[in-house]
């Protein structure tokens, strides 16, 4: 076992590093509300480091040193330009502090690994993985035209990437289960190799050997799109929006990926 400095990582105010800034929810995607709302240039004022998805699901976007990258359904990561809009993304100023090392382990083991060394079930964090993956599987939903289907109607159309011996980042935010619905509960992570030829959204991985950095919050902004004529007048009393997206965002057991 790796030593961990994971008890050890506090927010730092510095440059406002312990805020996460969050655009739109994941419970508006569930019923079809995908409309873009902000752009990519407003996104990176807050921060220089996100995941999200672009209008109509346009793609896994992820967010590294300041640069917006893509990935469709090619698997390739394009950057996008500064108009690009988004219905939901996660951004903040990159201040991550070393966790551990870690080799030879599944993505699942990983995440349960990394909440009970830094003992931060409730709170926000970001965790960003540099390393290479021995396996690592993606998916990219496919662009979605007005009027926009629900998030389960566009379950299957999606391409999937498997990667193996794939030098990479894999970023992603872990949610307390007390805001499911405004994000997904628990590890939310999206990937993009050093070459750029793989990317997407992490359904699994398993880590051949890896640096593990976190960066803890105590302040989320939670932005609205409040000005969205569909999010005004929306009812979401009938949405399933815990069960949409267990189904949608979390990566599925292995079996049932398979
Ligand atoms: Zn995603």
């Amino acid at each position: 076992m790796t030593q961990s400095h994971a008890s050890n990582i506090k927010p730092i105010t510095e440059r406002g590093a312990n805020v996460l800034y969050q655009h739109g929810t994941l419970a508006q995607l569930v019923p079809g509300l995908l409309e873009g709302t902000t752009t990519i240039a407003e996104l990176l004022t807050h921060g220089d480091t996100g995941i999200g998805t672009g209008e109509g699901l346009d793609g896994e976007l992820i967010i590294l040193d300041g640069v917006a990258y893509k990935v469709g359904p090619s698997g390739v990561a394009e950057v996008v330009p500064d108009d690009f809009t988004l219905p939901f993304a996660s951004v903040h100023r990159a201040a991550f502090q070393y966790q551990c090392q870690r080799t030879d382990i599944g993505l699942e083991e990983l995440n349960k690994k990394i909440v009970a060394a830094n003992g931060r079930a409730n709170t926000f964090f970001s965790v960003i993985v540099h390393g290479t993956f021995s396996f690592i599987k993606t998916r990219a939903v496919i662009k979605q035209q007005a009027p926009y289907p629900t998030l389960e109607q566009v379950a299957d159309q999606q391409a999937m990437f498997l990667g193996h011996d794939v030098k990479g980042t894999m970023l992603g935010y872990f949610s307390p289960l007390m805001f499911n619905g405004a994000a997904v509960a628990g590890f939310h992570e999206h990937f993009l190799s050093d070459d750029h030829t793989i990317g997407g959204h992490v359904l699994d991985a398993v880590l051949e050997r890896g640096d593990i950095l976190s960066q803890v919050f105590d302040t989320l902004v939670q932005h609205l799109p409040v000005d969205d004529p569909d999010y005004r007048s929306h009812d979401f009393s009938n949405d399933p929006i815990a069960a949409a997206l267990a189904k949608a965002e979390r990566e599925p057991r292995r079996d049932a990926a398979e």
